[in-house]
This record gives structure tokens, sequence and C-alpha cells, in this order.
């Protein structure tokens, strides 16, 4: 990623000099760039931590309440992975998060990495290779790989660019990439142990086989695409038990008429009252002349075609499964190239189509075809080539889940682990209850090669041990040296299933003999368990179920730092899950390709600024609701930050005008919450008072992930409060002139500069590049509390100063405010509803119990300028007459005496009864004239005759208005 250079952009500009229009643009490439140079928010390993801390000007240990680590994992993206809207949506969650517990006293990491993503980056690659007129298995696997690590090393991790440029505020010194040696190192350890325990075993299983990639490709790598094709029913004999045909049938339907070489059973439901006679019973397999067994399974629909189903466990995921439960033999009748072998019998060698044709002749011929109906189903593809895939078994390598899934069952059932929203837990428990084996082995090179050799020899398998570094040489069943390791890589999820305990260097903290062992182990004592995990739930089951069993199973054997064993609570690898929401497009729709209503985030961001967009996603996101994106938001989001921006060059220019008197405000009494201030005027206490009803709402808020209500709280507080009423009111009390108050100004512009300090920090967790931008302005050339806004305080509220805390203080500064602010507002209203001029000032009659008087007297200054008002009377009753308005509190009425100016008046009516009595000479000039009025449509006439009735009416009012002008 290219930054603008902007070194020593700090030290040269004029920062009380903001430029006149906010351009996020302008701004924002520049802190990126300064966050990730000065290594803002690098959380070192503690041994090492003080120089790192005292670098930040941080307080050091344990952050400065001695709170825990706030710790947090990027779900790694994949290597070849470009941002969309979702990554936005889930890195805003979590840099909104991880700002606002650094700012609030925790030692805060999130730490960042990329994933190989084996598929997606092979597959990749490959296109590269055929664009060149070669492929993989010309290069040979170690060309190809190298190849891979190439096209990583120019093009990879382009995402975790886009999130620098973003802002996201992660410890880029920790980034890691899923085959980094390091964590490498991890999973093969990981492997060894399993294999060790039993709990890695070999097995056939049926994958998806690309007859042309010649590998298994992984459910994600096929796409379905609807097929027309035939539905072809095929009579199966019913054998006496002698083994001869009783002459009667059972018939099944097949898409894959070839497949029925390999049944090895019928599958019919148990209740099926059209069967109850042929329980027991065997069947003659057409062609094959083989005898298969009738099974009874409550699989089986009886509603679909005859309720009756042929088995193929070799080439059908549904009847592997019911293969197993009956322990029926699979017959696989393909080869790699999906040509019939030797198992098909006299079809052997045939194409599985050309295959099909023959079968569906000879059964024609044998009369067992019972009929042929036009079918469309969904055929899985390969992603890669297009070729039909074909479901077929081979061996592969799997995980016995179950003694790990206990454990992560656990972890959760007894609340280690809390999902936000809370919904999930059932659903992970489901999920977790009914889980299989787990398959992890894949038919790709890129990957983890998984560490086991097969012998030439006695043909068994050796593991190395765990902790052992190396490939072994010999076979470890009969010492030969003629062993090749597996050609098979580990499942991708293998690897990032391990990532909470790899990136914190587990194994080497429980391998004694490794140098940085005690390095390590600082690290995991003081990030593992992590705190929090933000992610979609579509990777519920691939990813964070797995992080789960993975988390409690390995990291149970690393001992707390006090030596003691660690319980389930503390192997968890995190204690709180959150599952984002869905963004969709502003009819609520899913984001698709094929529809074309994607949003490019990168091109909202171009168009509006990063803060905005950020803004737009905290404002809709809670719990379990999808978003709905409407760049209109963003728009006006974008004048929020609009308004922010002007409001800081008001704020700053006053401090500017002030300091050429010699008025100035200490920054020493920045960056904390103002309290107590020494201005005591209504607006101050006010605007205080709603400063820390703001900040106890975001604070409420963030706990319990509702980045909307904090958002729309900061939103209230800075456009409401602040800029519509307190900078208004704050503008009378500025005064520089030589006979002002000098305390009072003082005081006024402490208050001002104090709360819109703490109110920047308030915002920055969402906007951070505007705030860290407004905020070293701020500070103008006095030296700085921090390196960033981000290493500052949060503002935390204090109940005394709110109204629901009923204090004395809070209740009558909401009070007052709140008369006087209502009182602005209808005079406002008023003003308006009699057509006063604008710039007029008009006197106001108030009616309001004697002891407010004070509070109107004391603020009298500020309703005369906001509402315009030359004279505030108070009185025991509006006079008679008077346009009045009334709220519980108060009646108030604008007493509006309209001057004027008698020639201009007088002018200006002749002219009027001038022009209309034009227009009523042409409209009867119109409907005398038959040929208009006897041609035109009825309802044109009557139109005309009803415009110039009322432009009669007009001109007669007119014509009374002028004859009523006072003469002379
Ligand atoms: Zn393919
Ligand atoms: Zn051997």
């Amino acid at each position: 990623m290219v930054f603008r250079d902007f070194q020593g952009f700090i030290q040269d500009k004029m920062p009380h000099d903001l430029p006149k229009a906010y351009d996020p643009t302008a701004i924002e490439d520049h802190w990126a760039e300064y966050w990730v140079r000065e290594k803002l928010f690098a959380v070192p390993t503690p041994d090492t931590e003080q120089t790192a801390d005292e670098a930040q000007g941080r307080e050091a240990a344990e952050g400065p309440d001695g709170k825990s680590a706030f710790t947090i994992l990027l779900p790694p993206p994949n290597v070849t992975g470009r941002l969309h809207m979702g990554h936005m949506l889930n890195q805003t969650e979590m840099d909104i998060l991880t700002r606002w517990r650094r700012m609030s006293g925790r030692k805060a990491l999130w730490l960042p990495g990329t994933d190989h993503a084996g598929i997606a980056t092979q597959m990749m690659v490959e296109r590269q290779l055929t664009e060149e007129g070669t492929s993989r298995q010309k290069l040979g696997r170690e060309a190809f790989v190298e190849r891979v690590w190439e096209w990583k090393r120019h093009y990879g991790g382009a995402i975790l660019d886009q999130m620098k440029r973003l802002g996201a505020s992660v410890d880029w010194s920790r980034e890691y990439f899923t085959m980094d040696e390091r964590l490498s190192v991890a999973v093969r350890e990981a492997f060894m142990r399993l294999y060790e325990q039993g709990l890695v075993y070999r097995g056939a299983y049926i994958v998806n086989w690309c007859p042309r990639c010649q590998t298994a490709i992984s459910d994600l790598e096929v796409v379905y695409d609807e097929h027309k094709g035939h539905l072809w029913e095929i009579k199966y004999p019913v054998l006496n038990d002698d083994g001869t045909d009783s002459g009667e049938f059972i018939t099944v339907a097949t898409t894959r008429p070839e497949t029925m070489l390999g049944d090895t059973a019928v599958a019919i439901h148990p209740e099926d009252e059209r069967y109850l006679h042929l329980h027991g019973k065997k069947l003659r397999l057409p062609l094959m002349n083989r005898e298969i067994p009738i099974v009874l399974d409550e699989w089986v629909s009886r509603e679909f075609g005859t309720g009756a189903v042929k088995v193929t466990p070799a080439h059908d995921p549904n009847d592997f499964a019911l293969g197993m439960r009956h322990n029926l033999p699979s017959i696989n009748v393909m080869d790699d190239r999906a040509h019939i072998n030797e198992a098909g019998g006299a079809y052997a060698g045939l194409d599985r189509y050309v295959a099909r044709k023959r079968v569906v002749a000879d059964l024609e011929a044998q009369g067992l075809l019972a009929g042929i109906k036009d079918y469309t189903n969904n055929v899985g593809h390969c992603d890669r080539c297009k070729t039909v895939v074909e479901p077929r078994l081979s061996t592969q390598w799997f995980v016995k889940i179950q003694p790990l899934a206990d454990k992560a069952i656990a972890a959760v059932e007894e609340g280690h682990i809390r999902f936000t929203p809370e919904m999930y837990k059932k659903t992970y428990i489901n999920w977790m209850s009914n889980i299989h084996d787990w398959c992890i082995s894949r038919q790709l090179w890129w990957g983890h090669r998984i560490p086991a050799w097969h012998c030439g020899v006695c043909h068994q398998i050796t593991v190395p041990k765990p902790g052992s570094t190396g490939d072994p040489m010999h076979c470890a069943h009969c010492g030969s040296d003629r062993i090749t390791q597996e050609t098979d890589v580990l499942d991708t999820w293998f690897s990032s299933g391990l990532l909470p305990v790899s990136v914190f260097g587990w194994p080497n903290i429980t391998t004694e003999t490794r140098a940085d062992a005690a390095l390590s182990r600082a690290d995991f004592d003081a990030f593992y368990p992590t705190s929090l995990l933000v992610t979609g739930f579509d990777i519920l089951f691939f990813w964070v179920a797995r992080m789960i069993m993975m988390g409690c199973w390995f990291s149970a054997e690393v001992p707390m730092p006090d030596g003691s064993p660690r319980p389930l609570a503390e192997s968890v690898p995190f204690k709180e899950v959150y599952i984002h929401a869905l963004v969709r497009d502003a009819n609520r729709e899913k984001m698709s390709k094929t529809k074309g209503n994607v949003i490019d985030p990168i091109e909202i961001v171009k168009q509006y600024g990063t803060d905005a967009v950020r803004f737009t996603l905290a404002s809709m996101a809670s719990p379990g609701t999808d978003i709905a994106f409407n760049v209109a938001r963003t728009e006006g989001y974008r004048a929020f930050a609009n308004k922010i921006w002007n409001a800081a060059r008001f704020i700053f220019m006053n401090v500017d005008r002030a300091a050429e008197v010699g008025i100035t405000v200490d920054p020493a009494v920045l960056g904390g919450m103002p309290y107590d201030s020494p201005d005591d005027t209504l607006e101050a206490r006010w605007i205080v008072a709603e400063l820390h009803a703001a900040a106890t709402e975001v604070n409420r808020s963030l706990e319990s992930y509702r980045y909307d209500d904090a958002a729309n709280a900061i939103y209230k507080f800075f456009w409401g409060s602040f800029c519509d009423w307190y900078l208004e009111i704050v503008k009378l009390r500025l005064d520089f002139s030589e006979t002002a108050d000098r305390t009072r100004t003082k005081a006024a512009l402490t208050t001002l500069v104090t709360v819109f300090e703490a109110a920047l920090r308030l915002l920055s967790p969402f906007m951070p590049f505007i705030t860290e931008e407004l905020w070293h302005a701020a500070y103008d050339d006095h030296p700085l509390p921090a390196k960033s806004i981000a290493l500052t305080n949060y503002p935390q509220g204090d109940l005394k100063y709110q109204m629901e805390s009923y204090s004395e203080f809070a209740q009558s500064v909401a009070l007052d405010f709140l008369d006087v602010s209502r009182l602005i507002t209808e005079i406002r209203a008023l003003r308006k509803e009699v057509g006063v001029e604008e710039r007029a000032a008009t006197p106001v009659e108030l009616r309001i119990a004697a002891e407010r008087h004070p509070v109107v007297d004391a603020n009298v200054a500020i309703i005369e300028s906001l509402a315009r008002v030359s004279d505030l009377r108070l009185v025991e009753d509006i006079s008679a007459g008077l346009p009045k308005r009334h709220t519980p509190s108060f009646d108030v009425a604008v007493v509006y005496e309209r001057t004027i100016d008698l020639p201009a008046e007088r002018d200006r009516l002749t002219k009027e009864c001038l022009r209309l009595e034009k227009i009523v000479a042409n409209d009867e000039r119109a409907l005398n004239d038959p040929g208009f009025a006897g041609k035109a449509p009825a309802h044109i006439v009557e139109g005309r005759k009803k415009q110039l009735a009322e432009n009669r009416l007009l001109l007669e009012k007119a014509k009374a208005a002028l004859d009523g002008l006072p003469k002379g």
C-alpha cells in the first residue's frame, strides 16, 4: 500500500488553521499512515513492555486500573480476499470495541492475520498457470508450492492494506499468516498429539470428486446448476428364499443409472405398507446379477417416487451414511477419470456417460426399464473447470471428534462462553450434539502437508511423536527407509481452528527445550483466553465451533501462571462470541453479484470518507438485526462530520481571538471530564450534564453491543445539544471587548473547549479520523498528553450530573434549561406563524409562575438573542388578541405591530389591481368568445369560469385594501 508522504506535516502546519471545508480524503490517509508508522496499537509481550509503554506515554503493566487485557482476534480473511461490506461491518464493530476498551483503561490487543485459504489460493494460481499454457501437474508439487509463495509475496494480503487505510487499530507487529513457520509447528504438533491420543484415523469417505482436476473438492467449491435430465425407473426382481425370481419387482428411480453397478441394497421405509410383505427379502441387481438385501430405514421418504431407493454407498453421501447404518459394503465403480473400473463388470473402461447409455439400452432389452421421465435437478459442477462433479468414495483422514466436542459443549453449557445474540447458543449446542467425525484431509498441494509417512515395505503409517521436530527417516514399524510422506494437506480450518492458542506461542510454551519458551509463555499468560470473538454466523460451525473444541483441548495441558491446572473456564479460546448481522442493500435485499446490488465499501469510503461509512454502520448495528445500507444515511453522517468540523473552526477562531487579548485556556484542564466548572451559567451547567448523560449512555450501550444506541446518543449530543443549543448560546458569552468581564469570558471559553475536547474523545472510537485531526488541533502548539486521541481516556459519565440521579443539581439544571429552550422554540414558531421578517426583533409577553421569574431574568439575554426578542415582558395575563402559545409551565405571545411604508404599499396595491384587472378582462373575453365557449371541452370551460370568479374576488380585496389605506 502506498501512503502519501506526510513527513513533517504535523510540525509544519498551523493546527488552529484548519482548512475551511471538511475533506476526509485530505486527513484520513495521513492519520492511517501515522497510526501504523508510530506503532500506536502495538501491545508487546509483557516482559518487554515497559519501554514500549513509556514510548507511548502510557501507564505500564495491567492497564491504569490493573484491569485485565482486552484481547480480540481478527477472523483472518483469505490471503486472496478483497474487502467487502461484511468485512467493513465486522471490522468497524471490532475497532469500536477495541478503541473503547483501550481508552477505558484496558490493555487492548487486536491481533490481525491472513488465512492461506488452501482451495481459493491454489485455484487462483492454477488459473494463472492455465493462462500461461501450463498446469500444476506439469510444474510438479515443489515448484507449484514455490509459485504460490511467490504469488503470496507479491499480491497476498491486499485486504490487510485496505484495513490499514480504514484505520483499524490492530497490532501490526503481531501480524501472522497461517502458513508461517511458527503456526505450522503448532499445526503439526496438534496433528501428532491427536494421532498419539488415538483421535486421528484414516477411513473411507464420500467426497466431491472432479474427474478433470482429479482431486476432491470441498462443498464450497461445488456450484450447482439446474439441469434438464431424466429420471430412469428400473425394476429390480424380488427373489424367493431359494434364490429364484419370484416374478415380483421393486421399482427404483435414478438420475444416474450407471451407478446401479455399485448398488449394494434397496431401502424402504419400515412402515411403508406397500412393502411390508417384502421385509427380509432379497433382490437381484440387474446387469450385475448380484444378490442385494432390502433394508428398512426411516430416512426413506414414502412420498417420493415409489418409496423404494437404490443404495450406492460409494457414490452418494446419503447412501454412504445409510450404508454405514446397515453395515453395507461400498463398491466404487469408477476411477479417477470417472471411467467405469473393473468393479463395473462388462462396462469396465467406459466413460460414465457412455456407460449410462449402454446400461439404459441393456435394461430396456431385458424388459427391466419401467419408464423414463423428464426431470430437472441441481447438478454440481467443479467451480474451476465446470466439469460435473462425481460423488465418490475415497480414503481420507479424520478426527474422532466426540471427546473434543464433549468439552466444547460443557464450556458453553457451563457458561464459560457467552453468545450474543443468545439464540446462537442453542444453534451451537444442537450442532455439537449431532456432530460427525471431521474429515481433515484435502487432495491439494497448497496447505499444511499431513505429517504422516507411508511405508513401502510393511504399508504401515508412521507419525512422529509429539514434540519432535524434523521428518522421520525410517518406518517406525519395520525400520525401512522406504517411506514417503502423505500427499494430502490438512483442511484449512484445522489451522485456523488452532489460532487462539497458536498465535500466543502454543506449543512452545509446553516444551521446555525451546529457547523462546519464556517469551511465549508471557504472551499466553497475558492474552489467553481472549476476551471476544466478533464474526458472522456463516462460519459458526466451520470456525467458531472448531476453535472452541481445539482451544479447550490443547490449552488444558498448559498450566495456569501460578502452576495450578487450567480449569475449563480458562481453557476456552474466548469468553464472548458476538455474531454480527448481514449488511443488505437499501431495500433490505441480500447483496449479490447476480442482482448487481453489491456495494463496494472502498467506493463509498472514497465518496464520503471512512468516518461517515463507519458511523452509518454503527448507527444501525445491534444484536440480531440486519443492516439495510442506505447511502443517503452516509451522506447525512458526512454532514454530521462537517458540522463538527465547522464547530471546531468556530471554537478555534474564538480561542485565537481570546489569545490576542491575553485570555488563554490552560491545556491542563483538558483530558478529563468537565465537572464543577467556574462557569456557573445555565448553559454551562446544562451542557456538562448533557455530556455526562451521553457518556453514560454510550458506555452502557457498548457493554451490550448496542452500537446503534451508542452512536445515536453521541449524534444527539453533538448535533442537537452541543451545536444547535450550546454553541448558539455561548457565542453571547465570548465577549473580548475592553469592557468585558474577562473572568466570565475565560470561564465560558474554558467550558466550551473542555466539553468539546471530551466530546471528541467520546466520538473517537466511531469516527477515529476527524477526531484525531481536531484533537491535535485543539492542543495547538502545546505539548500533547499522548501521541493520539486513541491513547487518551474515554469519558465516563457521573450520575450526579444526570437527570436520572434526581440530584438537586441535575433536576434544577434540566428544568431551568427546559424552560428556557422551550420558550425560545415557542417564540420562534410563533414568529414564523405570524410572518415576522427574519431579522426583525419583536416584543413578547410571557406569563410564567413567579418562582420561575429568576430563571427568566437570569437568561433574558439568551432568550432575546436566540428568539430575536426586543422586549421580554413578564405579565399576569397575555393581552387579548395576540397570537399565543401554551405550555404546561408558561404562555407566551408575540406582540407584532407591523409598520407600513405607506407610499410603497399604495404603489404595490395599485400595481396588483392593474394586474388582476387585466387577467379578469382576459377571462371574460375568452368566455364570451363563441369560438372558445362553444368548442372547448366542458371541464375546461368550467375551470375558466371558476378562475374568473376567484380573480374577481382577489381584485375586490385588493381594491378594498387600497381604499382602506390612510390618505396622505
Ligand atoms: Zn475441475
Ligand atoms: Zn514399514
